[in-house]
């Protein structure tokens, strides 16, 4: 092939149906992202009771304790403006989860942050559960004194500073939780002028102020007996987000650690603001080749491009006889619904409310050196969750690392967004018939990191040492094992979602929230299981295994359901081809006493890779700074490493750096090929010299296009005469680079 042509691909803009029924004997769909499940109905009806104690942590709706009508609520539009909700829609199961979420609020102490060095005030500050970091204040300038209403404020995220007031307000709740008011007894403002800026008491504020809530209005009143008896009502009767002492993710019953909470990252971890995000920035478009940004953004032409895309990676596989591990629809349906997830809860300190937790999902197709094809899906994630976490409630957080015991760290009870860029392959590399079909000596494992000998790994231990799988909502999969071989829900580290956060504050997934809790505002929800034939697509392990939803008893008329589920939790029907379950069953874990405690391990994914592996370029890489690694930006789609085939659809890969073959064949007589990368147009010179250092002959002497080259010498000099036999040197010159190799002539 003379002729490389780099190409702008206009693509048909088809109209792509993501099938959501059966098209290819198999049924994959994504489940309803948390803001639609706001938006979805909340049938269960309700009893309003009181949380057992004024305590720090609850789960609370404000409910006016005279008439048991009433109710403090978030308004869906502002989540700044505070109004009033109507209860009759959650007593009689004719709301959605948004009115019952928007009525949520925690009650945390003054000191919950700081409890390892402070006291309990008996005070507490008021959030609404779809914005943890925020708070309830007075809609008053600091030092006012007073105010006649009540706002939800930016407390402590990272655009607190962008705020034109940061204050909140600390309640003081004097009676019993079936029966308070809500005295507004101080105020505390941001104070900027310091250095490090910090919150000081506002003196001017006056304690004589309680909340007073009517059919219509809340608002703050001096006169105590206008004050409303509010009933703190258990949010967790209506939606549950707790996790029992005792429980699955609590088998051990372990305390709440108090702890004080842990820095934000600095350095490079620093969080930044979500407009500045690097996946969103010019620098991310520019570090993509322009082949593959059609396929960015959330629109119909994406999705096309998208289409197309794996059109040409299913040709280029079975031009080398390989084929997509899924059909294209399992693919394009997980593009669709990673892109549906916006933001529905502000719990992460830099996310923005209704912003998307993945920014792009493109399909790529780059060939190794030897010129085999690793096409991946790749996921330029925040690496978030949608909805709210409860991050404070974990029992005991991951430490940060710093210091000795755990008593002497700090804990990661916050969460901040991140960069991730994931590569879930697409080609059908196999399965594994034995857990060390795979090699992971590169990579190291949770097995080997404790020391374990190769008869003791497992499906759980033989396992990633961090992320090994993505989930539908773009958050991280770890193993179900910690770094100590230990479930990690055994060692009460996990939210009611399966959830946590390490050193670094990134999120991670390392259980089934849903099968621990059906609460209906998980990762994916029993309803989403309503008129399809198989559990719901929720991730993809970096072996390009899919994973599925729970089979659920109520549903046990689906596709597969009743099969068994290997060692790795997963299993071959119909037409799905291999992929795991979400899958739950007892487990026994040995206490720190020694004991044995058996409990019920909700597993999402198990830890072990099902998929052979050994062939995956950049198996564990999730970083940014792939594009900057020669040997993995080709994946990434990085700008440069795309050329397009005129008339075959082939992707193909330009060379990353300039580089000559040996001859072929060598030794030769008189017929030799010389072979090299050209990454950059460039003018080319290929010499041949006698080992005297002679030039015998100008092979080439051009302007080349980038790509795979070679050209052939016929053991002949300038003028065209044959040369005698014996050793000769080629050098080849691509504008200032050069490389030279010698060859034997054999006569
Ligand atoms: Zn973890
Ligand atoms: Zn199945």
């Amino acid at each position: 092939m003379s002729k490389l042509v780099r190409l702008f691909f206009l693509f048909p803009v088809l109209a792509i149906l993501i099938p959501t029924t059966d098209l290819f004997g198999s049924d994959v769909y994504g489940p309803r992202p948390f803001h639609q499940i706001l938006d979805s109905d909340l049938t269960k009806t309700w009893s309003p009771a009181s949380v057992s104690a004024i305590q720090n942590r609850e789960h609370v709706l404000l409910v006016d304790a005279g008439t048991m009508s009433y109710c403090l609520t978030v308004d869906p539009s502002d989540p700044s403006s505070l109004g009033v909700g109507d209860v009759s829609v959650l007593t009689g199961g004719t709301g959605t989860y948004g009115n019952a979420v928007r009525s949520m609020f925690q009650v945390l102490d003054l000191n919950t942050a700081v409890l390892a060095t402070e006291s309990l005030t008996g005070t507490y500050t008021l959030h609404p559960w779809l914005a943890s970091y925020h708070a309830m204040d007075a809609d008053a300038d600091i030092a006012s004194g007073s105010a006649s209403s009540v706002v939800i404020r930016d407390k402590n995220s990272f655009y607190m500073a962008e705020q034109s007031t940061i204050a909140f307000l600390v309640f003081t709740l004097a009676g019993t939780a079936s029966s308070t008011t809500v005295q507004a007894t101080s105020r505390y403002f941001y104070n900027t002028s310091l250095d490090p800026a910090i919150y000081e008491l506002d003196t001017e504020w006056s304690a004589d102020q309680w909340l007073r809530m009517d059919a219509t209005s809340v608002s703050l009143t001096a006169v105590e007996s206008e004050a409303t008896a509010f009933m703190l009502a258990d949010a967790n009767d209506l939606i549950d987000v707790k996790v029992p002492a005792g429980s699955d993710f609590n088998p051990q019953s372990t305390d709440w650690q108090t702890n004080s909470f842990a820095a934000w990252p600095t350095g490079n971890d620093t969080p930044w603001d979500y407009d500045e995000s690097q996946l969103n920035s010019d620098g991310f478009l520019q570090s993509v080749d322009d082949y593959y940004e059609t396929q960015f953004g959330d629109s119909d032409e994406a999705s096309a491009a998208a289409s197309s895309a794996l059109d040409a990676i299913e040709a280029s596989l079975a031009g080398q006889g390989a084929a997509l591990r899924y059909s294209k629809d399992v693919y394009l349906t997980f593009r669709e619904s990673l892109l549906g997830y916006e933001f529905g809860a502000v719990d992460m300190y830099n996310s923005v409310l209704g912003e998307k937790t993945v920014e792009n999902v493109y399909f790529t197709n780059a060939a190794d050196d030897d010129g085999m094809y690793h096409p991946f899906m790749v996921i330029a994630s925040h690496n978030a969750p949608a909805g709210p976490q409860f991050l404070i409630d974990v029992a005991r957080p991951p430490g940060d690392g710093i210091g000795g015991t755990y008593e002497d760290q700090t804990i990661t009870r916050n969460a901040v967004l991140e960069n991730r860029l994931v590569k879930i392959p697409l080609r059908d590399y196999g399965l594994v018939s034995t857990l060390t079909d795979n090699d992971l000596s590169e990579y190291g494992t949770l097995a080997e990191d404790m020391g374990l000998t190769e008869d003791d790994w497992t499906v759980d231990n033989y396992a990633s040492l961090s992320s090994s799988a993505i989930a539908v909502d773009g958050a991280m999969i770890y193993p179900a094992f910690s770094n100590i071989l230990v479930y990690a829900t055994f060692s009460a580290e996990i939210t009611v979602s399966g959830i946590h956060v390490g050193r670094g504050m990134g999120f991670h997934y390392h259980a089934d929230g849903h099968s621990f809790n059906g609460n209906g505002i998980n990762l994916y929800n029993l309803g989403d299981y309503e008129g399809h034939s198989h559990p719901p697509i929720i991730g993809f392990v970096f072996d390009g295994i899919a994973v599925f939803g729970k089979y659920e008893s109520t549903y046990d008329s689906m596709d597969g359901h009743g099969d068994v589920l290997d060692d790795y939790n997963g299993h071959t029907h119909d037409d799905y081809g291999y992929h795991h379950h979400a899958y739950s069953t007892e487990v026994a874990q040995q206490a720190q006493n020694g004991q044995a405690v058996t409990y019920v391990q909700h597993f999402f994914q198990r830890g072990a890779f099902k998929g052979l592996v050994n062939d995956i370029p950049g198996l564990f890489q999730v970083s940014t700074s792939q594009f900057m690694e020669d040997e993995y930006k080709r994946y990434v789609g990085a700008e440069g490493t795309v050329v397009v085939g005129t008339d075959d659809g082939l992707i193909l890969q330009t060379p990353v750096s300039f580089n000559i073959s040996q001859n072929y064949p060598n030794p030769f007589n008189p017929l030799t090929t010389l072979s090299y990368d050209l990454p950059e147009n460039e003018h080319v010179g290929i010499t041949i010299f006698d080992i005297a250092g002679k030039r015998v002959k100008t092979l080439v002497n051009t302007y080349q296009l980038a790509g795979s080259r070679s050209t052939q010498w016929n053991a002949t000099n300038d003028a065209g005469t044959p040369v005698s036999g014996g050793l000769y040197f080629y050098t080849i010159r691509a504008g200032d680079l050069k490389q030279t190799r010698k060859m034997l002539l054999l006569k």
